[in-house]
């Protein structure tokens, strides 16, 4: 009886053990992260990507491409 008793136990440390290794690490990397931008004009952050790019300058819009820089 006391045989079969640890033998649960040692299942189900076993099952643990199996379920902690299959799931993914807590401390999960971070996703790469699109580089962020300022609006020269109003300061608005904003990826890169959607930002009016004016030379070295990056704008939110048309309107602050137009109006230019603070
Ligand atoms: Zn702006």
């Amino acid at each position: 009886m006391k045989f079969l008793l640890l033998l649960a136990l040692f299942g189900v440390l076993w099952w643990m053990w199996t379920k902690r290794a299959a799931s993914p690490p807590s401390t999960r990397r971070e996703p790469p992260t699109e580089k962020m931008v300022a609006c020269a004009h109003c300061g608005l952050l904003m990826p890169e990507s959607d930002s009016i790019a004016d030379g070295e300058r990056h704008y939110c819009s048309e309107a602050h491409r137009r109006a230019g820089a603070a």
